[in-house]
Order: C-alpha cells, then structure tokens, then sequence
C-alpha cells in the first residue's frame, strides 16, 4: 500500500539499495533516488544504478563526488590498493570510505529539503556491519538528529534492512517482486562483476552466502 508521500533513496545500484528501492516504491506513491561518483573504479556501478531506475521508473540524480576519492583514497576507488580480504584486527577496512555514509545521507537530505521531502532511505544494516562504524543505528540516529538541527526541518532517515541480514534481504526483495532484477542486474562485487559477481571478495561472499541460504529455506517450505 503506497500510504506516504514521497522519499529520497540513497542509491548505489548494488543488492541493498536496490531492496530498499523496490521497498520504497511500494511505500511511496513519489520515489527520487540518488547516487553519488566519487570515482568508484567500476564506473558499471553507477550504470547499474541508472539502468534500475530507468526500469522502475524512478527520477534519478547522480552528484560529483570527485572530492571524496581525492582526500580519502581507498581500494573501492584506487586500482592499486586491493580490497582486505578479511577484516583486519584492528581499525576498519580498507574498503571503508572515510565519512561515505554521512556525507552521502547529508546531501541527499540538502536535496530532499528542496523538493519538501522529509524522508531519507539508506540500505545500511547494523548486522552486516562488517566493521564499518558508519552503517550502525546510533550513527543513523545521531546524524539524523543532527541534520534536523543543522535544516531546521524534521528529516526522518528510515533504515529498512537495520537489523535484518542477507537471507533475510533476498527474501525481502522476493516478496517484493524483485528478486530476479537484484540477482541479476546489481552490482556488489568489489572486482566490479554484475549479479552473482566474481564469487569471491568479501562482498560475494556475504552475498552469496545469504542467497544459498535462502534459496534452502524457500525449497525447504515448497517442498
Ligand atoms: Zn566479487
């Protein structure tokens, strides 16, 4: 039922954002979503993002983020600094974006305000938290305070895969009528393969290790 109003998806073409899309299109009778390029070095990231929107038929801005990769390079934009495979036992891993999270939530928030949009969605979960301090609820919440501080405006930033992991995003993406566009038409892979990806960077891995288990699970309760 698309009981609300409108909503700003951050959006990155990949298997969470594309859920919370799909998930906002059944919410929202108005859908925007918004990507970023700070010089992702697999430039089919922003591609997939276009293409998904097109396909849903969401109104799609991608903003300049050049500046981001400039101060904090990292190995999702650097070519050669090559992606942790594990986490590291301290500190966060090179995968992290210094500041990603928060500055991406602050400008989609500038661009909500101007359309008079209050609500902001975000794919970030605190149980696949892979040691990146940016995807916990108290950030969420902490910056979502300070946003409406900072607008004079009751912003209200809504994370619908919080507290779920991957099993249960695949299935939620299922029930939403989604599931053959995630599998294959995002993009996840850290070595920039589409759908089901190179099957072995760190994100594969979780990807694929929640799809195989709900893959089981529903044959489980078809059979
Ligand atoms: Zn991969």
């Amino acid at each position: 039922m698309k009981n609300k109003e409108a909503a700003v998806v951050v959006f990155s073409g990949g298997q969470d954002s594309t859920t919370c899309l799909l998930w906002a299109k059944e919410n929202y009778k108005t859908v925007y979503a918004i990507s970023f390029d700070y010089g992702q070095r697999h430039r089919l990231e922003l591609e997939c993002a276009k293409k998904i929107c097109e396909k849903l038929g969401v109104t799609h801005k991608i903003m300049d983020m050049g500046l981001l990769n400039e101060i904090a390079p990292n190995s999702l934009t650097r070519m050669d600094i090559k992606v942790d495979e594990s986490a590291p036992l301290q500190g966060t891993p090179n995968s992290f974006v210094d500041g990603r999270n928060m500055i991406f939530l602050t400008f989609a928030a500038v661009y909500a305000k101007q359309l008079g949009i209050t609500d902001l969605i975000t794919g970030v979960s605190q149980s696949d938290f892979s040691g990146y301090p940016d995807c916990r609820d108290i950030f969420i919440k902490s910056l979502n305070v300070t946003l409406n501080l900072a607008m004079d405006y009751e912003f209200d930033i809504i994370t619908p895969l919080m507290w779920i992991d991957k099993e249960q995003t695949w299935e939620m993406a299922d029930k939403l009528g989604g599931f053959d566009l995630i599998r294959n038409e995002t993009l996840t892979c850290y070595n920039g393969i589409l759908g089901d990806g190179c099957g072995n960077c760190p994100s594969c891995k979780l990807r694929k290790k929640g799809l195989e288990a709900y893959l089981e699970k529903k044959a489980a309760v078809h059979n």
